[in-house]
């Protein structure tokens, strides 16, 4: 074969070519400066191996190495290096072993290279090795330095509920050593009355339908005691996701809880009694009306001790206290073991629920023992007090009513037992309740009433009996009440008394009389009646009486001598100072005054003598009484004519009230009788109706007419 001579020229051609080969993509990125500086250094050395004497294989090895040190590592271009190598004329036979040099070289600097890689990564994972094992070790440590060290009772089991491990703080908890604890189950150390919700919650936990739960729960300690904790239960899983573990932390509460529940006792039980109190009796009330079952009853007993003030009052409020808590514990040791609940409603009254009732005959019964409870004196330091009480009773379907009303109305039930004479229980009546009710109403309404215009006067006259002229007008007031219409003083004088409203009404009565007097008299002079305007008790016990009549004469312009004020015996029973000083005070004002409705209350002859009063109405129900076919008429009679003397002797002027036929008119005039009012004279009527008798009375025209 012949063997080529190298030609000049040949190392640019191989330089070109090695340079169009290295830079063929090999999915490497050289910067173009690095492999210009490759390509001259590879091709350069391969090429002194082509031509340098003696051969030097060691050159065309150097030159693989040098590629796959700078990472041309692909065996494409092995392959294509050897080819182009192969095809360069070389001056001896030394080509195979050129390129077998070269590939040698690239193939032992791979390996080379694998090796050196393959080192770096297991020195790599050994490190990260040695690097998780310290974090976990560390993760542990804290884990548990936080477990043992932590305030709070932390215990860990298995979802079978087998305690594993309980940390210091949970054994302090229990008062119990690890011993006591790990290998039992959690459910031995629960309290029977755990709180509810628990368990379930507890269940969706172990079985991996919740993460955690929280509640406040009771527990045991190893010593018996109960203590209250705040709890969480944690699931752990494993990594696949299925439940490992639980993790309870219990936080004591116990303190915190009896702290509360001290406060709840505080805020439900009267201090005085330990009874149960106002708050808390409406509370289990209202809770009885929440979600009754239907048909449901219940009954409520109200409870007022009889003469209690006068034990306080009289004996001092300590002695009172004392009362009524030995009342309190014979209630509560009475009725507490029927199943019913005493509570202290406030001062002297008591209360009895009775939560599931079966009837009328089951709350009279409580009732009942309620007064057998109290029958017996009450032995207080020397005092041996007797205690009696009242009871109102109401038995009712709980769905007829609401918890406000039904007590209202065992209130109401209980004053009807009061009226009807103390040491008694009356039973829930619904008329007399409809009846109260609706004197609730009036009292609500009242006080808006007087602003309102609602009240008007309507005049009743007296006649002389002597010669049967009309000598005075009465004023009464109505109320126009816009639901319940016209009401008479009957139904709302007590109540405005009560409320304090009758002091203003009162004025109100005052002021629209006098002026309506004052202006008959300018209108018919003489002829105009004198009036008669109603006191109240509260209103003439009052030490400002005095001065508003005196503006009302003033601004009204009424003549003193005119106005005659009836005040009913109870104003002045008792050495009532108050009262006779503004009895005198009205007196001085010129004004009369007249005892109404004389026989029907105190009826102690020997006060009128020291009042200051100048005339009597003998109460209607004497002359009422003359028709009463149970009735002796002939005694009515002397005891009529009886009342007339004495008030006679007494230098008083006497009328008599409710004189509803001639007959009775004709003989009053014959006993002697002053004055008589009634329906046979004349009804209650409007001012102008007045003004009409007026005209008709003889010398009863107005005046300046002929
Ligand atoms: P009173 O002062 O004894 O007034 C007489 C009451 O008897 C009036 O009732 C009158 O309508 C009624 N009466 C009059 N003649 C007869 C009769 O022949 N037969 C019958 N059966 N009754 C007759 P009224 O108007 O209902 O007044 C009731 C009470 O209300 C009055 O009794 C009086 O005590 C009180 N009152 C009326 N107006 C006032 C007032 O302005 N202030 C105060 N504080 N009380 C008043
Ligand atoms: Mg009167
Ligand atoms: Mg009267």
């Amino acid at each position: 074969m012949n063997s080529p001579t190298p030609v000049s020229g040949s190392a640019e051609r191989f330089h070109e070519d090695w340079a169009r080969l290295l830079s063929a993509d090999h999915g490497i990125a050289v910067h173009p400066e690095l492999l210009g500086h490759l390509v001259t250094r590879t091709a350069a050395l391969l090429h002194r191996a082509q031509l340098d004497e003696p051969f030097e294989p060691r050159l065309a090895a150097q030159a693989g190495a040098d590629l796959v040190d700078a990472h041309f590592t692909d065996p494409v271009l092995l392959a294509r290096a050897v080819e182009l190598l192969h095809k360069q004329p070389v001056p001896d036979d030394r080509g195979p072993a050129l390129t077998g040099a070269f590939a040698a070289g690239w193939a032992a600097a791979l390996r080379e290279r694998t090796l050196r890689e393959q080192e770096a990564i297991r020195t790599a994972a050994d490190a990260a090795r040695k690097e998780a094992e310290r974090a976990l070790r560390a993760s542990e440590a804290r884990f548990r330095a936080l477990f043992e060290s932590a305030a709070i009772g932390i215990g860990i089991g298995d979802t079978d509920g087998n305690i594993m491990a309980v940390n210091k703080a949970l054994q302090e908890l229990f008062g119990a050593g690890p011993a006591d604890m790990i290998g039992r189950r959690v459910g031995d150390l629960v309290h029977p009355e755990d709180t509810p919700g628990v368990w379930e919650a507890y269940e969706e936990l172990i079985s991996g339908k919740r993460e955690y739960f929280q509640f406040d729960k009771p527990y045991y300690r190893q010593d018996g005691e109960v203590i209250w904790t705040h709890l969480t239960v944690s699931l752990i899983r494993d990594d696949d996701g299925t439940p490992q573990y639980q993790v309870a932390m219990l936080e004591d509460v116990t303190d915190r809880y009896r702290l509360q529940e001290r406060l709840r006792y505080q805020a439900t039980h009267d201090p005085l009694t330990g009874l149960p109190n106002r708050a808390a009796f409406f509370e289990r009330l209202e809770k009885l009306f929440e979600d009754p079952e239907p048909g449901a009853r219940f009954g409520l007993c109200y409870v007022d001790l009889d003469g209690f003030k006068v034990v306080n009052d009289s004996l001092g409020h300590d002695m009172g206290d004392e009362l009524l808590s030995a009342v309190a514990d014979r209630l509560k040791t009475a009725l507490t073991p029927l199943g019913h609940l005493v509570a202290r409603l406030g001062g002297d009254e008591f209360v009895v629920l009775l939560e599931k009732c079966r009837g009328e005959q089951e709350a009279v019964a409580a009732a009942k023992t309620v007064l057998k409870a109290l029958a017996g004196p009450v032995l207080i330091g020397d005092h041996k007090l007797a205690v009696g009480a009242s009871v109102g009773v109401l038995e009712r379907r709980v769905s007829t009513t609401t918890p406000g009303a039904a007590v209202r109305a065992a209130d109401l039930t209980l004053y009807r037992a009061k009226e009807a004479g103390r040491g008694r229980w009356t039973l829930f009546d619904p008329k007399e309740n409809a009846r109260a009710v609706n004197r609730y109403a009036v009292s609500v309404r009242m006080p808006a009433a007087l602003d309102r215009g609602e009240f008007f006067i309507d005049y009743q006259p007296l006649y002389r009996l002597a010669d049967g002229r009309m000598a005075a007008v009465e004023a009464l007031v109505r109320w126009r009440h816009p639901q319940l219409g016209v009401l008479g003083p009957d139904e709302f004088v007590t109540t405005a008394e009560e409320t304090g409203l009758i002091m203003p009404l009162g004025r109100w009565v005052l002021e629209q009389a006098c002026g309506q007097a004052a202006e008959w008299i300018k209108q018919y002079g003489d002829a105009a009646p004198q009036l008669n305007v109603n006191l109240a008790v509260r209103q003439a016990r009052s030490a400002a009486l005095v001065a508003d009549l005196a503006r009302i004469l003033d601004s009204t312009g009424l003549d003193p001598a005119r106005l005659q004020l009836e005040i009913t015996e109870s104003t002045v029973v008792g050495p009532e100072d108050e009262a006779l000083r503004t009895l005198h005070g009205l007196v001085d004002l010129g004004v009369a005054l007249a005892v109404d409705d004389f026989g029907t209350g105190w009826s102690n002859l020997a006060y009128l003598r020291d009042l200051p009063v100048s005339g009597l109405k003998i109460a209607g129900s004497f002359v009422g009484d003359l028709h009463d076919p149970a009735k002796d008429e002939a005694t009515g009679w002397r005891i009529v004519s009886g009342l007339v003397s004495m008030a006679h002797a007494l230098g008083l002027t006497v009328t008599a009230e409710g004189v509803e036929t001639l007959k009775d008119a004709e003989r009053l005039r014959t006993i002697g009788c002053d004055w008589a009012q009634g329906w046979h004279f004349g009804r209650p009527v409007r001012p102008a109706e007045i003004a009409r008798r007026i005209v008709e009375e003889p010398g009863g025209r107005p005046v300046g007419e002929d």
